[in-house]
C-alpha cells in the first residue's frame, strides 16, 4: 500500500536531463543512492562525494559546487542507464542495501542505526513496521478489545496496526471527522512546520505534496486517505467522548463512559490507548475583564470563520508558531492589526517554507525509482544528525553574555541574531523588540521564510509588547494605561499542553486516580504507560515531545510498535494484564529529568509550553530519535508486574 504513483517514462533529451539536475531545486544527496538502488551498481557512489554528517543542515549536504557538478554527472550517466531501461537484476542484499544507506547517511550503518533508518526508507514501500505477528495465531479465542481514544494522526495508526494484528478495536472520537489537529486548526495559514516528505507515515509516504510544508488541509485530505486506504472508519463512534475509565480488577477490564448527543453508555474493554494529542486543549490567558469584551474573540484553534475582519480593528495575543501563521493573513483583510508580543521567539530560516515544490524535484520524484524514499531518508538523516547537539548543554561553557550553553549554541545565536537584524535591517524599533534574550532552543523556534518580517513592517501593523493589565467591553489596556480600541480578539495563546488526558476522569488499580497521581506532573515510563493502569497506553503522553529534530510520526510509530508488542506479550502468555513497576518508572523519569537538564530548553528559565506549572519539563524528549527506537523496540517483562 503506496501513495506513490507508478515511475514515468524518461523521454527527456541529455540536455533537458542535465538542466534538470542542474535546477536548485533538486536535491542532490539523495540522486547516487537513489540511482545506485534502482540500477544495481554501487559503483555510483563516489567515494570522495561521502557525506559529512557535521554539514547535514548545510544545502547540498555542504558539497562544494565542484563536488555538485561531479554528483550531476554521474546521474546523468545512470539516468541515461534507466533511460535505455536498464534495471537492477535482482534484489540487493542486505550487504548492499547497508552500503547504499550508509552512503547516504555519511555513517557506516550498522545495528540499531541501520535498522531505524531501514524502516525510515522503507525501500519498495515495504511496510517494515508492520506487526509481525498476529492474534489468530497467539490466541484466537481470547476476548480481547483495544478502545482507541482519538482519531487524529496516532489513533490512526494505532488502529491499523492492530487491524494487522487481529486485534478487535474500537475508535471513540469526539468530533464528527477525524484528522485530530489538523481537523480542529482552520485557521488561515496553518500548515506543518516540519517537512512533509518526513510529516507522513514511513509505511504511507507520498511524493507529490504540493508544497514542501504542506496546508491543513491537504494534510487533512492525507489522513482521510490514509483511514480509507486502512479500511479502519467503520470502527470509528464519532461525536463520542470518553469521560471517564475505570479498572475493575476483579475482571481486568477497563469500564468506559461514553457521552453522545448527551446520552451516556458504558463500554468495556481490555486495554485502552490514549491518543489524544498533547496540543489540542486551548489555552486562554488569565487577563482581568477577558469574558468583558462585546466583539467577537476566539481562539486560534476555534477558528470563527463567520467573523468578517475586512475594513476592522484587530488585536491578536501571542506570537507563537500558529499566531504568526494567522497573523500575516489576518493583517491582509483587517483595517489594522494590533499583536500583542509577550516573549519574542527565535526565527528558523527556511527560505522553502510555504514554496511549491519545483519541477525538478517533481521530475526525479515521478520518474527515478525509489527517488522519493531516498529524498525522505536523507530529510530524516539530517533532522536526526542536525540541530539537537546544539541544544546540549557544555558544562564548561561559560558565561559569553548571550544565555549561549556551547560553543556550536552560541554560534547557532549568531547566525540567528543575523538573520533578525537582516530581516529588520530597516527597522532598528522592531529588531529590538522582537530579538530574544534567552537560550536558543529554550522555546520552540518559528519557522520563518520572510513572511514575519515583512508583516511586521506593514504599515497597518503594530507590534505592541507592553503587557496587557485588562480587557475591557472594547479592547485592551496595557500596564501604562494605553487603551487599544479593537472590533475583535483572537488569540494565540497556545495549549494546555502539560495537562495530559484531561478532562477525562482514569481510574485505576486500587481506586487510583491517574490525574491525582500525578498531581499535575504527568509522568510515564517510555511516555506510554503509568504504574498502577494496566494495559492503558498514551500516545504522545509525557516527554515524548521533539522540538527541533524530526517528525512526531516517528514517536508515534515506535509507541504504537511497543503497544502492539506488549499486547503480543499478553495474548503469547496468556497474561490478564501489565502493570509498570513503579521503581522502573521512577528510575526512567530521573534519566529524562537528567537529560532535560542537559539541554537548552531545561537549564533555560525561560516560560515555555514545554515545562508543566511546576516548571519540570514534561513534554520534551531530550536525547536521540534513535534512543527512543532502541527503548521501545521490545518490551522488557521484567519492567512489569503479571496481573492474572
Ligand atoms: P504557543 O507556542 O504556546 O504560543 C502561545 C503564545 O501566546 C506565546 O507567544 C505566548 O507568549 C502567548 N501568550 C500566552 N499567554 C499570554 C498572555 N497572558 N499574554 C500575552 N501573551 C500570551 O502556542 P502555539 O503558537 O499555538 O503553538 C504551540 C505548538 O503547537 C507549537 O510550538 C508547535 O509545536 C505546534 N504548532 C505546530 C504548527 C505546525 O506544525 N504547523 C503550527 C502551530 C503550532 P509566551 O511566549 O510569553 O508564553
Amino acid at each position: 500500500m503506496a501513495f506513490t504513483p507508478d515511475i514515468l517514462p524518461i523521454l527527456e533529451s541529455d540536455d533537458e536531463i542535465a538542466s534538470i539536475l542542474s535546477h536548485a531545486g533538486t536535491e542532490l544527496p539523495p540522486l547516487l543512492p537513489a540511482l545506485a538502488y534502482a540500477l544495481g551498481d554501487l559503483s555510483l557512489l563516489d567515494k570522495d562525494l561521502w557525506l559529512n554528517p557535521t554539514k547535514s543542515l548545510e544545502e547540498q549536504g555542504g558539497w562544494t559546487l565542484e563536488e555538485q557538478n561531479r554528483c550531476r554527472d554521474i546521474a546523468l550517466r545512470a539516468i541515461q542507464r534507466l533511460r535505455k531501461g536498464e534495471a537492477r537484476t535482482s534484489a540487493p542484499t542486505p550487504e548492499e542495501l547497508r552500503s547504499i544507506m550508509s552512503w547516504a547517511c555519511g555513517t557506516k550503518l550498522d545495528g540499531s542505526y541501520l535498522e531505524m533508518l531501514r524502516e525510515e526508507l522503507a525501500p519498495e514501500n515495504i511496510d517494515l513496521r508492520a506487526p509481525d505477528w498476529s492474534k489468530d495465531t497467539l490466541d484466537p479465542d481470547r476476548d480481547f478489545t483495544v478502545a482507541i481514544i482519538g482519531a487524529g494522526m496516532s489513533g490512526i495508526l494505532a488502529a491499523y496496526r492492530l487491524k494487522q494484528a487481529g486485534v478487535q478495536f474500537v475508535i471513540f472520537e469526539k468530533n464528527d471527522a477525524i484528522g485530530g489537529t489538523w481537523l480542529d486548526n482552520t485557521y488561515p495559514g496553518c500548515r506543518v512546520d516540519v517537512s512533509n516528505h518526513v510529516y507522513c507515515y514511513s509505511f504511507m509516504q507520498k511524493h507529490d505534496w504540493p508544497h514542501f510544508h504542506s496546508t491543513q488541509e491537504v494534510l487533512l485530505e492525507y489522513f482521510n486517505d490514509c483511514a480509507d486506504m486502512f479500511d479502519i472508519r467503520d470502527h470509528i463512534r464519532f461525536t463520542t467522548e470518553v469521560s471517564s475509565s475505570v479498572w475493575d480488577e476483579d475482571t481486568g477490564t477497563w469500564n468506559l463512559n461514553l457521552v453522545s448527543d448527551d446520552r451516556e453508555e458504558a463500554f468495556s474493554c481490555h486495554s485502552i490507548i490514549s491518543a489524544v494529542g498533547q496540543l489540542n486543549r486551548p489555552s486562554f490567558p488569565d487577563i482581568a475583564g477577558r469574558d468583558s469584551f462585546d466583539g467577537p474573540s476566539w481562539h486560534s484553534a476555534r477558528w470563527n470563520h463567520e467573523a468578517e475582519l475586512e475594513g476592522k480593528h484587530v488585536a491578536v495575543i501571542g506570537t507563537g508558531c500558529s499566531a504568526v501563521q494567522f497573523i500575516p493573513r489576518v493583517a491582509e483583510i483587517a483595517a489594522s492589526t494590533t499583536v500583542f508580543q509577550r516573549t519574542p521567539n527565535w526565527l528558523m530560516p527556511r527560505p522553502q517554507y510555504q514554496k511549491e515544490l519545483p519541477e525538478s524535484l517533481l521530475w526525479c520524484f515521478n520518474h527515478l525509482p525509489y527517488y522519493n524514499n531516498w529524498f525522505r531518508l536523507h530529510l530524516f538523516w539530517r533532522s536526526h544528525e542536525g540541530l539537537l547537539p546544539r541544544l546540549e548543554v557544555d558544562p564548561l561553557w561559560g558565561d559569553h553574555g548571550d544565555n549561549s550553553v556551547s560553543a556550536s549554541n552560541h554560534e547557532l545565536g549568531l547566525m540567528l541574531r543575523l538573520y533578525l537584524q537582516s530581516e529588520f535591517s530597516e527597522r532598528p524599533d522592531l529588531l529590538e523588540k522582537v530579538t530574544p534574550n534567552y537560550t536558543t532552543g529554550a522555546k520552540r523556534f518559528v519557522i520563518d521564510d520572510g513572511l514575519w518580517a515583512t508583516t511586521l513592517q506593514r504599515p497597518d501593523v503594530t507590534l505592541c509588547t507592553d503587557s496587557i493589565a485588562s480587557i475591557t467591553t472594547e479592547g485592551l489596556i496595557t500596564e501604562d494605561g494605553t487603551f487599544y480600541d479593537v472590533d475583535a480578539i483572537i488569540y494565540g495563546t497556545g495549549f494546555k499542553a502539560s495537562e495530559f488526558l484531561t478532562p477525562m476522569k482514569i481510574v485505576g488499580k486500587g481506586g487510583v486516580s491517574l490525574h491525582e497521581q500525578w498531581d499535575g506532573d504527568a509522568q510515564a515510563y517510555l511516555g506510554i504507560v503509568s504504574p498502577n493502569f494496566p494495559n492503558l497506553f498514551f500516545l504522545y503522553g509525557p516527554n515524548t515531545n521533539i522540538v527541533i529534530n524530526g517528525s512526531i510520526i516517528y514517536f508515534s510509530e515506535c509507541e504504537v510498535h511497543y503497544v502492539t508488542r506488549y499486547i503480543r506479550h499478553l495474548l503469547e502468555n496468556k497474561i490478564t494484564a501489565l502493570d509498570v513497576k513503579p521503581d522502573v518508572h521512577d528510575q526512567y523519569n530521573i534519566k529524562i529529568d537528567e537529560g532535560n537538564e542537559k539541554m537548552a530548553w531545561g537549564i533555560s528559565t525561560v516560560n515555555s509550553w514545554y515545562k508543566n506549572t511546576n516548571g519540570r519539563v514534561s513534554q520534551n524528549w531530550p536525547f536521540s530519535l534513535l534512543e527512543y527506537w532502541n527503548q521501545t523496540q521490545e518490551l522488557n517483562p521484567d519492567d512489569y508486574i503479571e496481573l492474572q
